[in-house]
């Protein structure tokens, strides 16, 4: 089976490192919804040695410090999933109440599709707060 994280399609990249990058993720109803990947097959956290997994937890951390600043969610919702693909990575969602499924967890049925804002401009702001974030 052709894994998705090591192969992805199209992805919108808000920054890249040497052992894992941020995307924006295609999430209609959810602004800023943003996953942390790590880059090789790792299928648990505590799979890292202690090194790699500070790196990862940092750039979550830089990740979502930014989402708040940026997007100033009511809450941020992070996950770590991916049952299906042992890949390990983590989906940073910024809730808000005019989110597809606001106040409810986002894997359930969705209320609408509708996002408030225009996806390139988010990529564009989020880019250039991130790698400040993550430099820093
Ligand atoms: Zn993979």
């Amino acid at each position: 089976m052709t894994c998705g994280y090591c192969h992805p399609g199209a992805e919108t990249v808000l920054w890249s490192g040497d052992r894992c990058r941020v995307i924006l993720a295609d999430e209609p109803g959810f602004d800023g919804w943003c996953r942390v990947i790590w880059n090789a097959h790792v299928r648990e956290l505590s799979d890292l040695g202690d090194a790699d997994r500070n790196h990862l937890m940092g750039v979550v951390a830089a990740v979502e410090r930014t989402l708040i600043a940026q997007l100033r969610p009511v809450k941020m919702n992070i996950a770590a999933l991916g049952t299906a693909a042992p890949h390990l990575h983590f989906h940073l969602i910024p809730r808000f109440d005019t989110d597809a499924n606001f106040p409810d967890p986002v894997w359930t049925a969705r209320r609408h599709t509708t996002s408030r804002l225009d996806q390139n401009a988010v990529a564009a702001q989020l880019r250039t707060t991130i790698r400040e974030a993550i430099a820093s």
